[in-house]
């Protein structure tokens, strides 16, 4: 299917790496310009500089998405340079895991305000520009363990489970302007983020894949682009499981 996008702007939070960097690129070759936003300017800038060679359009800013104020500031900057953005695809991430009865506060804290609060800071610095456009795409990467919970990860798990709540209050509050919020919640894929499991644990997980394989970051990137395009108009407020057939 061919799909339609109107000179459009988006934001993708996490693209210098994995996910959000397949998403970047592909938003790219579709002709939307992407501002690329990571946690370090070589991160972001790489993956700008990559999609401006192949052609594409793109920028790049360091910010700290945990960090209310720098998002705020970039937000206002971001908007000055390029006048507005249609599409916001929240997907910096991170773990700190650990059991419950061992998790600190600082572990708790540091994951809700980078993979949940960041969603809502984002969302609350764009929304009013795409209302006013009459048209917006929302697009927040939750996880199956938002869905599933797993043992050693009740932080990351609370964070992503909080992604669904936020992603249906703004479908319900935005839904007049025309401006959609979905959540896609991805499975195991192969990134920075897994790469550091081991081998055996990585085929137990397998074992449980229906399909039989970790996903891989373009995986996602398809889904979160079609929710990005035109042609997604008539679906808001919806979660998107990404995982082979894991949960079903
Ligand atoms: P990744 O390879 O570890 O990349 C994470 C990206 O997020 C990086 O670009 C990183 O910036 C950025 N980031 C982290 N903390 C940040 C902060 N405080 N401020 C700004 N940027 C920050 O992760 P991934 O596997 O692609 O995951 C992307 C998203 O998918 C995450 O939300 C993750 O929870 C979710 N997800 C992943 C999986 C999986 O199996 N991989 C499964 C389900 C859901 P730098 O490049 O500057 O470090």
């Amino acid at each position: 299917m061919e799909l339609t996008f109107d000179n459009r702007v988006a934001v993708v939070t996490g693209a210098g790496r994995g996910i959000g960097r397949a998403i970047a690129e592909d938003l790219a070759k579709e002709g939307v310009t992407v501002v690329c936003v990571s946690k370090s300017e070589s991160s972001c800038g790489a993956a700008a500089e990559a999609i401006r060679a192949a052609g594409g359009k793109a920028t790049s800013r360091a910010v700290d998405v945990s960090d209310s104020e720098a998002v705020a500031a970039a937000a206002e900057a971001i908007l000055a340079e390029h006048k507005q953005v249609d599409i916001l695809v929240n997907n910096a991430g991170i773990t700190r895991d650990n059991l419950i009865l061992r998790m600190k506060d600082e572990e708790w804290d540091t994951v809700i305000r980078t993979n949940l609060n960041s969603c809502f800071y984002w969302s609350r610095a764009f929304a009013q520009t795409m209302a006013r456009a009459r048209w917006g795409r929302i697009i927040n990467i939750s996880s199956v363990i938002g869905l599933m919970g797993n043992a050693g990860q009740a932080n990351y798990s609370a964070a992503k489970a909080g992604i669904f709540g936020l992603t249906k209050s703004l479908a319900r509050e935005f839904a007049k302007r025309n401006v959609t919020a979905n959540a896609v919640a991805p499975g195991f894929i192969q990134t920075d983020m897994t790469a550091g499991l081991d081998e055996r644990l990585k085929e137990a997980i397998v074992g449980q894949v229906p399909l039989r394989r970790l996903g891989t970051a373009s995986d996602i990137s398809k889904i979160v682009t079609f929710l990005a395009s035109e042609e997604s108009g008539y679906i808001t407020g919806q979660t998107f499981t990404v995982d082979g057939g894991m949960v079903m």
